[in-house]
Parts: structure tokens; C-alpha cells; sequence
């Protein structure tokens, strides 16, 4: 099957109440990882590429192996998206590049500006074939070249959404409703402690997911920032050499909630890189003597894909709905 658009998987996902994972990809251990997961599961996917992924490991191999994996899987839907295009530029070079969906995050600019900035994107991309994200409303937390400060972050708007979209044409909304970027999505004073002394984030708002679902009823809804940053992965980095004090991600209940309703697209990023380091190190502490990068990379994209079937079945619902 050749790369599609992400217009059937929504649509699929919103009346089947459930969420379609959006995993970064960096390299080609990583796009292994992913859709063998998927292609064992039977579930659709979207392999994301940020401007950081396109820096390091260049367009040209990025797009390739996505089209290699799509030979591979050939009984899947694949997605290829474009995550936080920060212009029209960077945008326009992906489309005229074979990916079927870019982002255009313009949220850190003016309403009016975010909305100029987005419809220019759509009426190219729509012109070729291709599906526009856009934001509304800021994250917290650090991902690549995107970095706001706890303070600058503001929640979606939910008297803005309606606007928005019918002046933008954009095919789906990214909102802010307490998520964040990064492995250290909360501070330790931010959450509360639980019985066991674990610390518990705050809730997500799903009030506001709420109000926005009322305003445009049928329409996709994104969440960034939402991995869940699994305290097994820490403790692993931990153990052997690493230092990720207070690492803390939204809990994967509260993700399978939002998927359940308007939210028909979860982006996942900081749970693959720490599956990867976690078992790296775990490797070289066991095996000082290996240098051959097929032997410690073999258990890391084993254990990715371990990360990426579990959030399929019990996170995004969307196993066997390929
Ligand atoms: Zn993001």
C-alpha cells in the first residue's frame, strides 16, 4: 500500500473511539521498531518526522525508509507527517517531498497571524494532496527547537476552535489541555503524592476537550507531548550511568480516555528514546566488551516495539483496526 493521507484513519478512529499513534522516527532501527508492532497488530500508523529528525538524519533517507516500511507492511495504512512545521517554507519542501500530512504549528504567533500563517499552508497542501494540522493554544516543555516555559503555556481556547478551522481549513486541531513536551512534563510540585508515595500529575482538562468537542462536533483533535514516560525505563536509565531525576508523563489512562472521544490523533516521542537509551545502557553495563552496534541496537528496537504494541492495544485502542 502506498503512503496515505491521515482522512480515512480519522474518520475511522473519532466514530470507533479510539486513537491513532503518531511515533517520531529518526532512524531506521526506530521505523523497524514501529511498524513491525503495527503490522503484527493490525493497526494503522503515522510515522512523524520533526525539523530536528530531518536535520540529522536528512530528508531524502527519512522519506525512504518510511516507503521501505510501507513495502514491508503492506497491509497497513502509513502515514508520513511533517511534526511542528515552524513555516510555509519547511512545509512546502515536505509536500513537494512525498510526505502526505504536514503540521504547521504557527500557535506561538497571533490568533490572526496563526490563521494566515495556516491557510497558506492548506490551500498548497490541499492543492497536492495533502492534510494540514494545525495549533491552537501552547504546550508546555521542551521537543527539538520548540521550548516553552511552564508560564508562557496557555490552555486552547475553547470560544476560538469554531473560527479557527472554518477560516483555516485545516483537517485536524492540536489543543493544549495539560499535556507537554518532553520527559519532564510536571515538576514534583505540580503533582501529588499517592498512597504508595508515587507522584501523581494533575489530570488533564477534560473539560476544555469538552467544550471544543461541542464547538466542532466530528472534527480530529490532536494531543501532543503525550508520552507517559514509563518509570521502568527511568529506573533502567537510572541504574546504569543515567541521570533522569523526576522524569514524570501523563498517565496512560488518561490518554485512553482522550482517545475515547474526540481525540483521534496521540503523539509519542519521549517513550521510544527512553526504551532506546534505557536498554543501551542496560547493555553496555551487562556486555563492556561488545562494540558491534547490531548487538546492543537489536534489543533496543526489540524493546520499542515491545513500548509500541502495548500503547496500540491498551493506550490507543486501535490494534486490529488496520
Ligand atoms: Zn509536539
Amino acid at each position: 500500500m502506498a503512503l496515505v493521507t491521515t482522512t480515512e484513519m480519522f474518520k475511522k478512529a473519532y466514530d470507533g473511539g479510539y486513537a491513532i499513534g503518531a511515533f517520531n522516527v529518526n532512524n531506521m532501527e526506530i521505523v523497524q521498531a514501529i511498524t513491525e508492532a503495527c503490522r503484527e497488530e493490525n493497526a494503522p500508523v503515522i510515522l512523524q518526522v520533526s525539523k530536528g529528525a530531518r536535520a540529522y538524519a536528512n530528508h531524502t533517507y527519512l522519506v525512504k525508509l518510511v516507503e521501505a516500511a510501507a513495502i514491508e507492511c503492506p497491509n497497513i495504512p502509513i502515514a508520513l507527517h511533517l511534526d511542528h512545521g515552524d513555516s510555509f517554507e519547511t512545509c512546502k519542501s515536505c509536500i513537494d517531498g512525498g510526505f502526505t500530512s504536514v503540521m504547521i504549528d504557527a500557535s506561538s504567533h497571533s490568533f490572526e497571524e496563526n490563521i494566515a500563517i495556516t491557510k497558506r499552508v492548506v490551500e498548497y497542501a490541499h492543492d497536492h494532496g495533502v492534510v494540514v494540522e494545525a495549533e491552537l493554544g501552547s504546550l508546555a516543555g521542551i521537543e527539538d527547537e520548540v521550548n516553552v516555559s511552564a508560564e508562557a503555556a496557555s490552555y486552547t481556547r475553547p470560544e476560538e476552535v469554531e473560527e479557527f478551522v472554518a477560516r483555516t481549513g485545516c483537517d485536524s486541531l492540536a489543543i493544549a489541555i495539560g499535556t507537554s513536551h518532553g520527559a519532564y512534563k510536571f515538576t514534583p510540585e505540580q503533582c501529588t503524592l499517592n498512597e504508595q508515595g508515587i507522584l501523581v500529575p494533575p489530570a488533564l482538562r477534560f473539560d476544555v476537550l469538552e467544550e471544543i468537542t461541542k464547538k466542532l462536533p466530528g472534527f480530529p483533535i490532536v494531543l501532543h507531548g503525550s508520552s507517559s514516560v514509563p518509570q521502568n525505563y527511568v529506573a533502567m536509565v537510572n541504574a546504569h550511568g543515567g541521570k533522569m531525576p523526576n522524569a514524570i508523563g501523563v498517565p496512560e489512562e488518561q490518554l485512553r480516555k482522550a482517545a475515547g472521544l474526540s481525540v483521534c490523533k496521540i503523539n509519542i516521542d519521549s517513550d521510544l528514546r527512553l526504551a532506546m537509551t534505557g536498554t543501551i545502557r542496560e547493555y553496555f553495563d551487562a556486555h563492556p566488551d561488545h562494540f558491534d552496534p547490531r548487538q546492543y541496537l537489536k534489543p533496543a528496537r526489540n524493546n520499542i516495539k515491545e513500548m509500541v504494541r502495548h500503547k496500540l492495544i491498551n493506550v490507543l485502542g486501535c490494534a486490529g483496526k488496520a
